[in-house]
């Protein structure tokens, strides 16, 4: 059950609660539930829920109607992050593990870890001990194994997951890596479940051959029971009457177990197919299907592979499947982050550099808008989105070093150039240092129980009002209310208290106010995405630099602009925007702005960043990212 507290409790009232239950033998645990304590107690105590409802400092009391508590989202309801060094999995970018079905040697390890990692997987797997069906074949390197993957971590800079088979490995895999994984054969070895449990490492928990979802959840609940919450649910796929893939992928479990627990889910595909061409398809699939990310085997000659060959992908089909994923990713309001890690090391280092800890980042407007879901994808929770009401005082906080990042929109795939920020870049002397794109999904958000036939106002941002025309043109006796922004909209609507009242927001503003989404997707248009820029004053150390933006004027004669698109195609380099601008204070002259496909600071780029400079009158380069 679960013990609502109230809000002033003392600690004393704390005390003698959780004093109580344990006396009644409950396993009891302090939790933060939409910003309010509440205590979970699991067990059957022998006095009935009135006598814990009166008890001093209790608000109410909930029973947990399933056979899997402290996993179960009626225990927890946010989504649990699972920690691994600078990983986040559960969050909003997508965590995928990549690696070897079996550590073979040093060489191998290292090679395929470093493959992986240029391609964007932040966690590397191999096996030590394998399972192996037959005792004949190759069973793992051991503990040799292990010793190699705790190399793969110093010398690549990736965490590592190995399996553990036995309780007698726990002190090995306490010294040698950073994620044991329960593997699908061991899921019900309810010695090994309790044994994890005790280690407090995080835990990767493959389903069962066989096993329900139900089944897999209480093995959950064993690793939980023991005091480690840090547990990663994996689907590998499911024994079926069907022989022509190696396993059932079982892709509903997403949205099932998404429903059921607040841990993550990731998929196994790999496993699942054991056909090297099925592995892709169904990692796409389960990307669009919610899974938080991805353990996938990857073998440079899987040929010659000791185990698993079949099912492992070469390099260039993960780097291509990551390339997929990247595309996929924004369209269900996630990332997959090429640079995660060496965003991570770059923000840590400014850190040192300056001596300040705790890094910063503006964006506009408040908690809970586009551009703050923008800057925390970027960064992750590395860095602390700092609200800031406008686009200048952005790229002036920036300057001044009140913050150490600004993060601003440049442009909308329906409405085009936010041309203000444009104009910023040119002014100010700060370089783009990354990307990202959002999709904007609009809601119709309302007081919890709202009906949408009791609306009579509808708060948002002009241009959401323009982006949900069709919408809107069905209920044309809406008053709409412009305001500044979307989030703001919301905190409006929630602060009025009138139950007529609307905003159009995304669903984290709905969640941070605790108001309901009424209506899903009412943008006219689905294909609705922002592009926004990080800038700073200097570039990220390791950085990504896929893309380069500059600013310059040609001149005003024939063929100039031409000369200097010339430059780029000569080069071989992917022109991806060029939009001109004019130029302050002098009528009819222009700006333009282009992004390429190359990183135009790196040196084999030197010359024709000269023949550019010979071609402009002006020329600035705002960054490569
Ligand atoms: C593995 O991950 O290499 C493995 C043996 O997986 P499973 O336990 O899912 O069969
Ligand atoms: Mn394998």
């Amino acid at each position: 059950m679960i013990l609502v507290l109230k809000k002033g409790i003392t600690q004393e009232q704390k005390n003698h609660i959780r004093s109580i239950l344990r006396k009644e033998g409950c396993i009891v645990r302090e939790m933060l539930e939409a910003g309010r304590s509440v205590i979970g107690a699991i067990g059957k105590p022998g006095r009935d829920p009135d006598f814990f409802r009166q008890l001093p400092g209790v608000v109410k009391v909930i029973p947990i109607s399933t056979s899997f508590k402290l996993v179960s989202r009626e225990m927890h309801s946010e989504d649990t992050l699972v920690q691994v060094g600078d990983v986040v999995i559960g969050a909003e970018r997508i965590v995928v593990i990549a690696g070897p079905c079996a550590v073979e040697s040093r060489d191998q390890a290292l090679r395929i870890a470093r493959e992986v990692k240029r391609c964007g997987a932040v966690l590397f797997r191999g096996g030590a001990f394998k399972p192996r069906t037959s005792p004949y074949v190759f069973q793992g390197l051991g503990q040799e194994g292990l010793k190699i993957l705790s190399d793969v971590r110093r010398e690549v800079g990736l965490g590592v997951v190995t399996e553990i088979t036995s309780p007698t490995q726990a002190d090995m895999m306490m010294k040698y890596v950073d994620v044991v994984q329960v593997g699908a054969r061991n899921m019900q070895n309810f010695e090994l479940l309790k044994c994890v449990g005790r280690m407090g490492k995080p835990v990767i928990l493959k389903r069962g051959l066989s096993a329900t979802i139900e089944e897999w959840l209480m093995s959950a609940e064993y690793i939980l029971s023991e005091g480690n919450d840090s547990v990663v649910l994996c689907e590998r796929g499911i024994r079926t009457f069907e022989p022509y893939t190696r396993n059932t992928l079982d892709l509903t479990a997403i949205p099932v177990m998404k429903k059921l627990t607040h841990l993550p889910v990731i998929i196994d595909p790999s496993h699942a197919t054991g056909i090297r061409d099925k592995v892709a398809p169904m990692a796409r699939a389960a990307i669009a299907a919610g899974a938080d990310g991805l353990m996938i085997e990857v073998h440079h000659d899987p040929d010659k592979a000791l185990s698993d060959g079949l099912q492992s992908l070469y390099p260039k089909q993960f780097e291509r499947l990551m390339r997929d994923i990247y595309v996929i990713a924004p369209v269900i309001g996630k990332q997959l982050d090429f640079s995660y890690l060496d965003k991570a090391t770059a923000v840590e280092r400014l850190s040192e550099a300056t001596g300040v800890g705790g890094r910063r980042a503006a964006f506009l407007g408040e908690a809970g808008t586009f551009s703050h879901k923008a800057c925390t994808q970027y960064f992750g929770s590395n860095v602390t989105a700092a609200p800031v009401s406008s686009f200048k005082a952005i790229f002036q906080a920036v300057k001044e070093g009140e913050v150490d990042f600004g993060i601003v929109p440049l442009e909308n795939s329906l409405t085009g150039s936010i041309h203000e920020n444009y104009d910023l870049l040119l002014e100010y002397d700060l370089r783009i240092i990354g990307e990202i794109t959002l999709r904007i999904m609009h809601h119709l958000i309302a007081h919890p129980g709202a009906k949408i036939e009791n609306i009579r106002r509808v708060f948002s941002h002009p241009q959401v009002f323009q982006q949900c025309r069709q919408f809107l043109e069905g209920h044309d006796r809406w008053e709409l209310v412009s305001v500044k922004d979307t989030a703001g909209a919301v905190r409006q609507i929630k602060e009025g208290g009138d139950p007529a009242n609307a905003a159009i927001a995304s669903k984290e503003a709905a969640d941070i106010y605790g108001m309901e989404v009424i209506e899903e997707g009412i943008e006219t248009n689905p294909r609705n995405y922002t592009r926004f820029v990080v800038i700073g004053t200097r570039r990220l150390e390791n950085g990504p630099r896929r893309k380069s933006s500059l600013i310059y004027s040609a001149g005003n004669r024939p063929g100039a602009l031409y000369e200097t698109l010339k430059i780029f195609a000569e080069n071989g380099i992917n022109l991806v925007k060029l939009e001109s601008r004019p130029i302050h204070g002098k009528p009819w002259e222009y700006m333009f702005y282009v992004d390429l496909e190359a990183d135009v600071e790196s040196d084999s780029f030197k010359p024709m960043l000269d023949a550019l400079r010979k071609h402009t009158d002006y020329l600035k380069i705002l960054g490569s990212y």
